[in-house]
């Protein structure tokens, strides 16, 4: 018997590749292409360093206060933490206890089943349809520990309706049912009108994409105040102080800045239909993603090949050399100059 007998054994998650270089062109991890909120600039500028020598507020009110406001919920409905990740792996720890195998897609974010194997919790992938799509009934009537849905769905850009949605959160009312909407901010509805009819629902977002903060760990979730109260006594167990004085006040003073945000999903959004269009052309085919990313496979060059060439050009996208999604590329939504230099990268080598 040797101390490795008690190791906790796990195959960590990989996330994409964030090169040291910065003569390139990244689309490769869903950052968004624009600055954060100038009051985040501000709030940082304003920060005193020697408070650094303080712990930070454990309840992290000031941002907890934020979402509140900015969402129409109490502060005991609000739950903060180091990116969503760490939200969702507080959650896979708190909630999923019953031993039953919890149910997430096949394709999706590739995190989850990490997190499950992480802490011992059985799982099932459900496939997607052939068109990438979540099959509503696949998630109805099933005797599962609980349910974890990345709307809109994630590396496929898939929007499940609002309406199919709430058929999965109403059919499983005995176990929680968390929602994971990183992406809800460039064109998918919101489940959050629904935790006022639903005790087990959580939904969970996050500053890095939509407000242009992955580099300051921001996430979060509302739900209920009990079941973000079980969620708080798991994390206070396990951390006191989860969130670091400048995340604190940058995180508030983003969510000041409301006309800021939405312009700049807007330009997103924009830019991505955009780049549909041209993709189309290119003789690519892919799903209609509501994210910041497309989802795209060429229907004669291989995804590998190309996402060679453009990295060989100082384009990064993320290739994914997994069943069912190995002949796609995603391909992050940068600034339109970005996308302009990746079309012509793409035009060249794929017509000549
Ligand atoms: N959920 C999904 C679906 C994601 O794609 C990501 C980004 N990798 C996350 C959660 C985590 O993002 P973060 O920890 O930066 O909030």
């Amino acid at each position: 018997m040797g101390w490795e007998d008690g190791v906790r054994r796990v195959e960590p998650y990989v996330p994409g590749e964030q090169p040291k270089r910065t003569d390139i062109i990244k689309l490769n991890t869903n950052e968004c292409p624009y600055p954060p909120a100038p009051e985040v600039k501000a709030a940082l500028a304003e920060l005193d360093y020697e408070t650094f020598r303080l712990y930070p507020d454990p309840d992290c009110g000031e941002l907890v206060g934020a979402l509140a406001d900015y969402y129409g919920v109490s502060k005991k409905q609000v739950f903060v933490g180091i990116g969503s990740d760490d939200v969702l792996a507080m959650a896979f720890l708190t909630f999923f206890g019953t031993g039953k195998p919890i149910l997430f897609p096949d394709i999706t974010y590739s995190f989850y089943d990490v997190w499950a194997n992480l802490f011992r919790i059985p799982y099932e992938q459900i496939p997607l349809d052939d068109a990438f799509e979540i099959r509503t009934q696949d998630y109805i009537g099933r005797d599962c520990g609980g349910i974890v849905i990345a709307n809109p769905n994630a590396p496929t850009g898939v929007l499940l309706p609002l309406s199919e949605l709430e058929k999965i959160i109403s059919a499983n009312r005995d176990v929680v049912v968390i929602v994971d909407e990183a992406y809800i901010d460039f064109g998918g509805e919101s489940a959050l009108p629904l935790l006022e009819k639903y005790d087990n629902l959580m939904v969970v977002q996050t500053f890095s994409k939509s407000r242009a903060m992955a580099g300051m760990r921001i996430g979060f979730a509302l739900g209920n105040e009990k079941l973000i109260s079980y969620l708080s006594d798991c994390r206070f167990s396990f951390n006191s102080y989860p969130m670091n004085r400048p995340a604190l006040a940058a995180g508030a003073a983003a969510i000041k800045n409301d006309r800021y945000f939405k312009e700049t999903c807007g330009r997103i959004i924009d830019t991505r239909e955009r780049v549909k269009e041209e993709l189309k052309e290119l003789g690519f085919s892919f799903t209609d993603s509501m994210t910041n990313f497309v989802f795209a496979r060429h229907e004669k060059v291989p995804a590998k090949e190309i996402f060679g060439m453009l990295k060989e050009k100082g384009i990064y996208v993320r290739y994914f050399a997994k069943p069912r999604i190995d002949d796609h590329l995603r391909i992050t939504i940068g600034t339109d100059a970005e996308m302009d230099r990746l079309m012509a990268v793409l035009r060249e080598y794929l017509v000549g």
